[in-house]
């Protein structure tokens, strides 16, 4: 999506050789306009694949999935990582090791929100190691719905977790495709940008 990577040049941040920082416009502040871009994105991607749910992980999945959401008609699920006053009764909870945290967390949804026949659409705002990807198929597998494939804003190829959910079948569609990360550089998988 040639938007996003536009952003990403101008406003990204590769902080080493494995983490960009995106605060600008996607993890701090947020870009309504590119988010609105990128639900129209991912909702035309998945249009013909009778989603009928959005699951997320909380915070920066959020902008992503709702504005997703809104193009395609359904509601959206957030997985919490936090306990909640509310959040108590039939709990489906997963762990997940995070990436930019190092340290491993529970993620949590309400059995509530899944329907059966739901077919969910997983959308995060990063696909590294593919952890927290993993954490919401596993809460999916723990009900009945069907997970129709995972849309992520930025894929970093460098890392194992897009190939890993290739090969095992799952669909995975990433919106920009960082090959490689230097400080200062960024490089999509078809060419090769300075920031
Ligand atoms: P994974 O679980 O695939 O290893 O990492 C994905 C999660 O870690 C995402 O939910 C995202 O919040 C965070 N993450 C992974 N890599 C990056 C990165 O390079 N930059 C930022 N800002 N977040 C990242």
């Amino acid at each position: 999506m040639e938007e996003l990577k536009k952003k990403i040049i101008t406003e990204g941040k590769a902080l080493n050789e494995e983490v960009l920082k995106v605060d600008a416009f996607l993890n701090h502040q947020i870009d309504p306009v590119l988010m609105k871009q990128i639900g129209k994105e991912f909702a035309e991607q998945y249009r013909e694949s009778g989603i009928t749910k959005i699951l997320t992980l909380e915070s920066s999945g959020i902008s992503p999935s709702v504005m997703t959401g809104l193009e395609l008609g359904v509601e959206v699920l957030v997985a919490r990582k936090r306990k909640s006053l509310t959040l108590q009764e039939g709990l489906l909870s997963a762990d997940v090791y995070s990436f930019t945290k190092q340290e491993q967390s529970t993620i949590c949804i309400s059995s509530e929100y899944i329907k059966d026949s739901d077919c969910v659409l997983i959308i995060d705002d990063f696909l590294a190691n593919g952890q927290a990807v993993l954490g919401l198929m596993n809460l999916i597998e723990q009900t009945k719905a069907s997970i129709a494939g995972v849309g992520v804003v930025i894929e970093k190829q460098f890392q194992k977790g897009g190939e890993e959910l290739r090969n095992k079948g799952v669909r995975v569609d990433a919106l920009a495709k960082i090959e490689r990360l230097e400080k200062g550089k960024v490089s999509f998988t078809d060419e090769e940008v300075h920031i």
